[in-house]
C-alpha cells in the first residue's frame, strides 16, 4: 500500500518520501533468496477479480507476465487426502452426510449470489456457517481452519469477512474451474518495477528507516526516523494499525486515540517454506483437518508457478502471545515436514532440500462483528492519514485491495494539498 501511495502521489506531481523499516521493500509481499531462487516469504496468488493490481501491472508494462492456471484443491481429512473445491468433489466426500454436502454447496452458491453484505457485519462467522452447514458440516469442514488460525478469536470474526474470502476464491473461475494467477518472477518483479518508477518520477525511498513518532505541526505533520525529525506537508501511514499506537504516543497524542489503534487485534504467522525433490500432491491448496497438526493447510506454490525444485508453504497462524509462537523456527519446520510426510508417505528426509521460516507479527487482522465501528478514523489528525489492510473490510488483506485503496487515498491527499 505504501508503494502504491508513493507511486500515485508522484504521478499527481507530489514529491513523496517513502520510509520503510525493513531492509527491503514489499512488506508481506517481500521476497528472499531461497537456495538461489527469489521467492516470497509468504505465498501469493492472484484472483480474476484483482482489477486494481492488473491496472498497476498495465502501467508498469508487466501485464504480459501475468499467467493463469487451472488449479486443484485437496482436503487432508483424518489421514486421507480427498479432492476438494469443485461441486463434484464435495458431493463425493462420503465422510460427510449427504445433507451436509448439499448444504455446503448451497452456502457456496449463496456466497456467490450475495451482493449486500451489511446484514452479515453483525453476525459471527462461525454462527453463520453453522446455520448454513449444520453442526457436522461445520465441524468437519471449518472448525479446525478457524481454530488453527484464530484460536481464542474464532467466535468473534464477522460473517461479512468470511463471506468476502469465500466469494473471492469462488469467483476466480473460468468455465467453472478454479483459475488462479501468478506473475512470472513473483512479486519481486512488480515491486522492483514500481520502485524504479517512483524514483524516476522524483520520489525518494529510504530503507531501514523506521518511523518512531508522528505529530501534527503547522501546515503539515512531523515524523521522526533515524535521520531525526522532519516536516512534511502530509503524512500517510500504511503500517499495521497496532504499530501506529507507539508512534502517536511519542507524538504526544490523546490517549483515547492511541487506544483505538492499540486495541486492534491481529494474528501472527510463522510461515515455513520447504524445497523438496518432488511434489507433495497435485494440488495448489490442501486444507488440513488432522488432530496431529496445528496446520490449517499447505500451499504448493510450484503447482501454480512452475518453480523447481518444488516449493511448499506451511503457515502457522496464531496470536503472537500464544506460547507456541515463541517456539524456535526449527520446531515449526519439523512439524511441517511431519505433516507433509503424513500427506505423502513416500516423502523421505533426503527429499527435503532446503527450509526457511519467516515471521510476521501482524499477518492477519481479526475483523470482528461490527468491525467498521471499531476502526479509528482514516484522518485522525490534520494532515495525517492512517490506513492498513483493515480499511477495505469486508475484503480480506490482499495486494490488489491495498494497491487500489492506496492509490485512491493518494489521489484524495494530493487534491487536499492542492
Ligand atoms: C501468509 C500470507 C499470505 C498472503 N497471501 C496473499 C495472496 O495470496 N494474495 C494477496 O493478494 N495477498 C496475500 N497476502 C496479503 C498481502 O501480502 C498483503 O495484503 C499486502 O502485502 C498488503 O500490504 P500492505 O502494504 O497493505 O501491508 P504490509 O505488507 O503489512 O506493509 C506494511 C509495511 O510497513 C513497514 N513498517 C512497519 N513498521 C514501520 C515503521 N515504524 N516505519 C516504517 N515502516 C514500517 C513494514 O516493514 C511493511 O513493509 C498474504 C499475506 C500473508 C501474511
Amino acid at each position: 500500500m505504501g508503494l502504491a501511495i508513493a507511486y500515485q502521489l508522484a504521478l499527481e506531481g507530489c514529491r513523496p518520501v517513502l520510509l520503510e523499516a525493513d531492509d527491503r521493500l514489499g512488506g508481506m509481499a517481500a521476497s528472499f533468496d531461497f537456495a538461489g531462487v527469489a521467492i516470497e516469504r509468504y505465498y501469493h496468488f492472484h484472483c480474476l477479480s484483482d482489477t486494481a493490481f492488473f491496472q498497476l501491472l498495465e502501467e508498469l508494462k508487466l501485464q504480459p507476465l501475468l499467467r493463469w492456471k487451472q488449479t486443484a484443491m485437496g482436503f487432508f481429512l483424518d489421514g486421507r487426502l480427498y479432492p476438494w473445491g469443485s461441486a463434484g468433489s464435495v458431493l463425493k466426500l462420503r465422510r460427510l452426510p449427504l445433507l451436509a454436502r448439499l448444504r455446503y454447496l448451497l452456502h457456496a452458491a449463496r456466497c456467490l449470489s450475495l451482493r449486500d453484505w451489511r446484514h452479515l457485519d453483525g453476525i459471527p462467522a462461525t454462527t453463520w456457517l453453522r446455520t448454513w452447514l449444520g453442526r457436522p458440516g461445520y465441524e468437519v469442514l471449518w472448525a479446525k481452519l478457524f481454530a488453527y488460525k484464530f484460536y481464542q478469536y474464532t467466535d468473534s470474526l464477522s460473517a461479512a469477512w468470511i463471506w468476502s474470502r469465500i466469494r473471492r476464491i469462488g469467483r476466480s473461475r473460468r468455465w467453472l474451474k478454479e483459475t488462479l494467477g501468478y506473475l512470472e518472477g513473483g512479486s519481486e518483479h512488480w515491486i522492483e518495477a514500481i520502485e524504479a518508477r517512483i524514483r524516476e518520477l522524483g520520489g525518494e525511498i529510504r530503507l531501514s528507516s523506521p518511523v518512531g513518532a508522528i505529530e501534527h505541526s503547522d501546515q503539515g505533520a512531523r515524523i521522526s526516523s533515524p535521520r531525526g525529525s522532519e516536516h512534511f506537508d502530509a503524512v500517510i501511514s500504511t503500517v499495521p494499525l497496532p504499530l501506529v499506537a507507539p508512534m502517536l504516543r511519542a507524538g504526544g497524542q490523546d490517549p483515547a486515540l492511541i487506544a483505538a489503534y492499540e486495541t486492534q487485534l491481529s494474528v501472527a504467522c510463522a510461515c515455513v517454506v520447504l524445497q523438496t525433490r518432488q511434489p507433495i500432491t497435485a494440488n495448489f491448496w490442501t486444507n488440513v483437518n488432522d488432530s496431529r497438526f496445528s496446520i490449517p493447510g499447505i500451499i504448493e506454490m510450484s503447482n501454480l508457478r512452475p518453480i523447481t525444485p518444488h516449493i511448499t508453504y506451511v503457515p502457522f497462524y496464531m496470536p503472537a502471545d500464544h506460547p507456541d509462537y515463541s517456539r524456535p523456527n526449527d520446531a515449526f519446520i519439523a512439524d511441517s515436514i511431519a505433516c507433509l510426510k503424513a500427506i505423502n508417505p513416500s516423502l523421505e528426509d533426503s527429499d527435503i532440500l532446503a527450509s526457511q521460516c519467516s515471521r510476521y507479527r501482524y499477518a492477519q487482522p481479526v475483523c470482528g462483528t461490527h468491525f467498521l465501528d471499531s476502526l479509528p478514523p482514516l484522518n485522525p489528525i490534520p494532515n495525517v492519514w492512517i490506513a492498513d489492510t483493515t480499511v477495505y473490510y469486508p475484503e480480506d488483506r490482499g495486494i490488489s485491495e491495498s494497491v487500489g485503496f492506496g492509490r485512491n487515498l493518494a489521489r484524495q491527499v494530493a487534491a487536499h494539498l492542492r
